[in-house]
Formats: structure tokens, C-alpha cells, sequence
């Protein structure tokens, strides 16, 4: 399955900061970052962006993207704010389109469950909104908001990096579970590999002449030539 990962905004995007100067997008991004690893390790699945770090690519030219590919999924990470200086709004939120899609709202409870199950902080449930990624897109899409830039507190957890990889985590396994994606084997560096040795020579038709005889047997045998 293809997905595509939105990191909401760019680095230079006004406003859309905290208080003391993180910018929204430094989080979006790392935590997109961290998804792609989390999801490259399922079996068949290809994780695209439609953010730069360049430039703050424009809601037109995200979904065109999205839409143009053709991807299955389109998770749209952000942090929120209310206001401008600290308060206490706090907690997460994700949202779907307005005509409450099926498959949106499955993929958005996954994640809504699984974001503030991890990480405790309040849950404000799943909402609908008339959201330019969410209604010019054509497939699934969702977008989250992680916790409120406005909140002393949750602006804390937005520069941790331990934070970063836990909403990954969430939005990762929520992915995995909707869509049912498997892990991928583990490569080869991971197996355990235990050989026999049946004999050592220094002829090697004499080797042969013992492979050939562990074959007829049934065994799966050998020759290699190791280098002293
Ligand atoms: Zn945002």
C-alpha cells in the first residue's frame, strides 16, 4: 500500500510557532521522519512526502501530489495552538472530512486512541472539518493535531525527542493495524544460521566424493573452499 505523510506548513511559515520560537514544522517533520522508518519496516508499503524543507509547499500542490500518485492513505501531522501566548488549551485531536468518510474516521480513531492512550495527554476525540487536505484529497485521509503549542507543557513535549517518536509510534501502528500490514522478515544480519561440517579435505574431489554421498542421503551438502 502507498501512503503519503503531510508535514503540515514549513519552516518559515508565519506565526505557527510556540511562544518561545519552535516553529510547527520542526516537530511535523521529525515526526513524519520517524513514521517512514516505522512504517518501511511492514511488507509492502511505500511512504511518499508532499512537504520540503525548502519552502512551504502549498495545500494545492500537497493533495495534487496525493491524488496524482494515487496513494491509499493521507496522514496530515500538526501541532495546534489556540491564541497566541500560553494558556491552557491542551491535548489531541484528529480530524476528517465533514461527510464523516468510513474508512477516514476508522484510520482517524486508530490514531486518536493510540496518540493519547501513549502519551496521556487529554483526549478532545475525533472531529470533522471543511480542511483543504481532507476534502480536495481522493482517498483516505486524516489529519492530527499533537498537543497544543500554546500549552507550556505540551510545548515542552513537542521539542522532545522522545515525544516525536512516540506519536510516530502511534501513527505507525494505527497505519498498520487499519490497513492489516505485516512485518517484513527479518533480514538476514537477525537469523540465527548454524552449519554442520561433515568433513575437511585437502582434495577437493575427495569433498565432492562426500557431498555427493550426503546428497544421495537426503542431506542438503555443500562444497566450499575456505582460505587459511
Ligand atoms: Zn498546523
Amino acid at each position: 500500500m502507498r501512503i503519503m505523510l503531510d508535514a503540515g506548513h514549513g519552516y518559515t511559515t508565519p506565526g505557527k510557532r510556540t511562544p518561545d520560537g519552535m516553529s510547527e514544522y520542526e516537530f511535523n517533520r521529525a515526526v513524519a521522519q520517524y513514521t517512514k522508518g516505522l512504517l518501511e519496516d511492514y511488507q509492502h508499503v511505500l511512504v511518499y512526502f508532499c512537504h520540503e524543507d525548502e519552502r512551504d509547499v502549498p495545500l494545492q500542490e500537497r493533495t495534487d501530489k496525493a491524488n496524482r500518485l494515487k496513494v491509499d492513505g493521507y496522514v496530515s501531522i500538526h501541532a495546534n495552538a489556540y491564541g497566541t501566548g500560553w494558556n491552557n488549551a491542551g491535548g489531541i485531536e484528529t480530524y476528517i472530512y465533514k461527510t464523516r468518510p468510513k474508512e477516514a474516521a476508522e484510520l482517524a480513531h486508530e490514531i486518536q486512541h493510540r496518540m493519547t492512550s501513549r502519551t496521556g495527554l487529554r483526549d478532545r476525540g475525533v472531529k470533522t472539518a471543511d480542511f483543504h487536505v481532507l476534502r480536495e484529497t481522493s482517498m483516505t485521509a486524516v489529519l492530527v493535531e499533537c498537543g497544543f503549542m500554546t500549552n507550556q507543557k505540551e510545548a515542552g513535549l513537542l521539542r522532545a525527542d522522545a515525544f516525536r517518536r512516540m506519536c510516530a509510534e502511534a501513527i505507525a501502528t494505527a497505519i498498520s493495524y487499519t490497513y492489516k500490514l505485516k512485518k517484513s522478515a527479518p533480514s538476514p544480519a537477525d537469523q540465527q544460521l548454524f552449519k554442520v561440517q561433515a568433513g575437511a579435505f585437502k582434495d577437493k574431489s575427495k569433498a565432492e566424493e562426500v557431498a555427493a554421498r550426503l546428497k544421495k542421503a537426503g542431506y542438503e551438502a555443500m562444497v566450499l573452499q575456505i582460505k587459511h
